[in-house]
């Protein structure tokens, strides 16, 4: 075998400008954050800090808040057809700049160039053209005397897909008539306040859409601010139960999409080679940073072994390193935090009594870093088998007939997602029937469009995402 010398192969960096320090942007305004206070944003594959970004006290919400509802006045006071062409003008902004974007998304989320570049941006942009499709059409799809919008909207958004999250949130909620104030994570904020910049170039009204950074304690004042209509909210099952029982009792909407643990069932009629593929995208896609990641593999017992040594061969050729390098499969590990976090679920794991392979590869000194790793020889009560590891880590559980495929499946307080793996379309119904999941993949994973709805049972949460039932998440019932 010819071992060509590798050459990497780095995208350019030179077309995003990373300003020293950000702002919020409140009333179509970017303003200081009145706490006069910023926190460091870092590059995890390189630890350089990259920026500071305000961290957003309450005063900062309050006005954000204020220019929401001002903005809806004028936001609901124009057309439909109006709302529709300023989403478009957004959509065809993101595809302009869209090269720019996917390198700081990269840069400051630390996710392989190719997949900024080819999923998230693409998305992005789709997500915006989708929605600005149906902002004229909402009278025509329900009665629009019955649903109304609920008005002021707070989102607050995770880390993984920081730009694709603020798209899936705010396309929606714009086009169905709704202002909002949003919050992306704090290590992953600079794509949302290039955003702004857009908004501010797409000339949207002012208020309409208004983002503030800042950690936790800013999304908290979001989820308790008296003027908030509805809150709609992407991250951790455990941040998910503070925000709903702060919202007990009051009269605000809410949505949630929360944590995961999916299983990607693969039987033995199952076309082998391309079900790897599948598993392989369904845990390693963004470094496993997803929730509805495949993150439990349900063999049957009878290709276990031979299904097992054609997944390690192929996981030794992903190549781990660079996130701006356009060979790179598996970029940084998003903060130090979640690197830890990972670390000990696996040294549990290990602990436990389940076999670890990891790849072979050298990883860059700096930054964070974490080797694509499987566990063989599971039993289900062990906590990898059970937790949202949230990182490149795959957990094997076998089964020996359907059935038990689907009681292991569900044995899960989440419920987001779900892969089939089967040459037959009977069996893929019959499975896809009984399994307690958001989304049900078959012999593919992690597919993704604006048109289908996205959102989880049980613990992953409640309301979906994308579709007509998107839209419906931002309406309520007219009194
Ligand atoms: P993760 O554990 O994946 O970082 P989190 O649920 O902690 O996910 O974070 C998702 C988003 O929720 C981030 O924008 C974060 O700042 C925000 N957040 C964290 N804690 C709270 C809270 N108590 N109330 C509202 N938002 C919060």
């Amino acid at each position: 075998m010819v071992n060509w010398k590798y050459s990497e192969s780095i995208e350019s960096s030179e077309i995003v400008n990373i300003k020293k320090k950000y702002q919020n942007y409140i009333g179509g305004k970017f303003v200081d954050p009145s706490s006069k206070k910023y926190l460091n944003t870092v590059s995890p594959s390189t630890e350089e800090i990259l920026s500071k970004i305000p961290l957003s006290n309450q005063k900062d919400i309050d006005s954000a808040v204020k220019a929401a509802k001002t903005g809806f006045e004028k936001w609901s006071s124009i057309t439909p057809q109006e709302r529709s062409q300023y989403l478009f003008k957004i959509a065809r902004l993101i595809q302009e700049r869209s090269r720019e974007f996917a390198v700081l998304e990269s840069i400051d989320g630390g996710k392989p160039i190719k997949e900024s570049r080819d999923f998230d941006l693409p998305q992005v942009a789709a997500n915006f053209f989708y929605f600005a499709g149906w902002a004229d059409k909402l009278d025509i799809s329900w009665s629009a005397k019955e649903l109304k919008p609920y008005g002021v909207v707070g989102q607050i958004i995770p880390w993984n897909f920081p730009l694709l999250m603020l798209a899936w949130k705010i396309a929606p909620a714009l086009a169905t008539g709704n202002t909002v104030v949003l919050k992306p994570a704090e290590t992953t904020s600079l794509t949302a306040l290039h955003f702004a910049e857009l908004c501010h170039d797409a000339g949207l009204p002012a208020g309409v859409v208004n983002i503030v950074s800042g950690d936790g304690s800013t999304g908290a004042n979001i989820v308790n601010h008296k003027d908030i209509n509805k809150i709609a909210f992407t991250g951790s099952t455990h941040v998910g139960k503070l925000i709903q029982k702060s919202l007990a009792g009051r009269d605000v909407g809410l949505t949630l999409e929360l944590g995961g643990k999916a299983a990607n069932i693969v039987y033995e009629d199952a076309a082998i080679d391309q079900a790897v593929e599948g598993v392989v995208n369904g845990i390693f896609f963004n470094q496993g940073h997803v929730c509805c990641a495949g993150s439990r593999l349900l063999l049957q017992e009878s290709i276990h072994d031979q299904f097992i040594k054609k997944l390690e061969k192929r996981m030794q050729t992903l190549r781990v390193g660079n996130p701006l390098d356009k060979n790179t499969d598996i970029g940084a590990i998003n903060s130090k935090e979640q690197l830890d976090k990972i670390t000990s679920l696996v040294n549990e794991g290990v602990s436990d009594g389940g076999d670890l392979f990891q790849i072979e590869c050298e990883l860059p000194g700096n930054g964070f870093w974490f080797r694509p790793s499987l566990f063989t020889n599971v039993q289900p009560s062990y906590s990898i088998a059970r937790e949202e590891i949230f990182g490149p880590v795959l957990t094997t559980l076998t089964f020996r007939t359907p059935e038990e495929a689907i009681e292991i499946a569900n044995n899960t307080e989440y419920g987001l997602s779900a892969g089939v793996w089967t040459e037959k379309g009977s069996k893929i119904l019959w499975t896809a029937d009984r399994l307690e999941a958001g989304v049900v993949w078959a012999n593919t994973f992690n597919k993704f469009d604006p048109s289908s709805p996205f959102g989880g049972y049980k613990e992953s949460g409640f309301g979906r995402e994308g579709g007509r039932h998107g839209l419906l998440s931002y309406l309520k019932a007219s009194l």
